[in-house]
């Protein structure tokens, strides 16, 4: 049997333009795009990957399934009818990107309707959340995906959740901070960044990030920095920094956190060594650093270096 790993949360459609002016469809979103380089990873014998998520029932919504399932990974998806994916639309102007987004009516947003999925989840499966996929819900949503992770941790399931902060998606910043913390408190691990948690949380450094979710029940908190090291502190007493190589070139930092996840949990999944887990997860985000876009291919010779 296969080990699974299961991501949550909001797949949209992207709009990006092209040299010639036109526009390209594609499909990204930060839960997405760690489910997507996990499936890049490793092969379909050794990891189960799949995204739960909810679209509508219009040709966007077909066309985004079809995408999931070509990358090689399940989709558990419910279908909400009449509605359909969050967007968005990626405008160049003298090289700044910047970005449009109509998501607040997306079929995602009842993604907690149908946990089904959770259910089944246990020993041997890592379940993967974040701050968005909590942020899009509605309060009474959040209470029952967080009930239903808690009940798979209490299976044995790892719990894993990035607190990727977006201040756009709370009405209030103190609101962000308390579902963050209620949302963390049924994960084992945590993936901070630490650049988003200083400026909400006002911790003075890293150290301070990873007590903050330690002591709210993290097993093990894994704070990036950017360019910057990356602290690594666990309730076992396990604690040390690493520093990222420099990039060679940094092109577009798009999903920079998200491959870091993503080759993190897939190397700590099958080895439970953290040190080679933070080295695989700086690998894969250097290459994807490295070039335009949320999801970079990753090629044989990539996955020498990521692994
Ligand atoms: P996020 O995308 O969530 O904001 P970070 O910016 O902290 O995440 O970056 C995640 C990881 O990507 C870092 O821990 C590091 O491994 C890598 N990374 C990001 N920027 C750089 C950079 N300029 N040089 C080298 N590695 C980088």
């Amino acid at each position: 049997m296969p080990m699974r790993f299961l991501a949550i949360g909001e797949c949209m459609v992207e709009f990006s333009p092209t040299p010639s002016g036109t526009y390209a469809v594609g499909f990204a979103g930060d839960t997405f795009n760690t489910a997507w380089y996990a499936s890049q990873l490793t092969d379909t014998e050794k990891l189960d990957v799949g995204y739960l998520s909810a679209v509508g029932d219009d040709a966007l919504s077909g066309q985004l399934t079809d995408f999931i399932e070509a990358a090689g990974i399940r989709p558990l998806m419910a279908t909400v009818p009449g509605a359909a994916p969050g967007m968005y639309m990626i405008f160049l102007s003298e090289g700044e990107r910047s970005f449009q987004y109509w998501r607040s009516q997306s079929a995602a947003r009842h993604l907690a309707d149908d946990l089904t999925a959770l259910e089944t989840a246990g020993e041997g499966d890592l379940l993967y959340f974040s701050g968005i996929t909590v942020a899009i819900l509605a309060e009474t949503a959040r209470d029952r995906l967080l009930a239903a992770l808690q009940a798979a941790a209490g299976r044995g399931a790892e719990i894993v959740f990035d607190p990727n902060l977006r201040p756009r998606l709370w009405p209030a910043s103190d609101e962000m901070c308390r579902w963050t913390m209620k949302a963390a408190s049924v994960a084992g691990i945590v993936l901070p960044s630490f650049e988003d948690e200083a400026g909400h949380f006002k911790d003075t450094d890293e150290a301070a990030t990873a007590a903050r979710y330690l002591a709210n029940g993290a097993r093990l908190v894994v704070v990036k920095n950017g360019a910057g090291p990356i602290l690594v502190r666990g309730a076992d007493g396990d604690s040390f920094q690493y520093q990222p190589e420099p990039a060679s070139t940094v092109v577009d930092t798009t999903a920079a956190g998200d491959s870091f996840n993503a080759a993190f949990l897939v190397e700590y999944m099958e080895r439970a060594r953290t040190r080679e887990a933070v080295r695989a997860g700086c690998a894969l985000a250097a290459h994807v650093i490295g070039s335009r876009g949320a999801l970079v291919p990753v090629t044989r010779m990539d996955l020498i270096a990521c692994r």
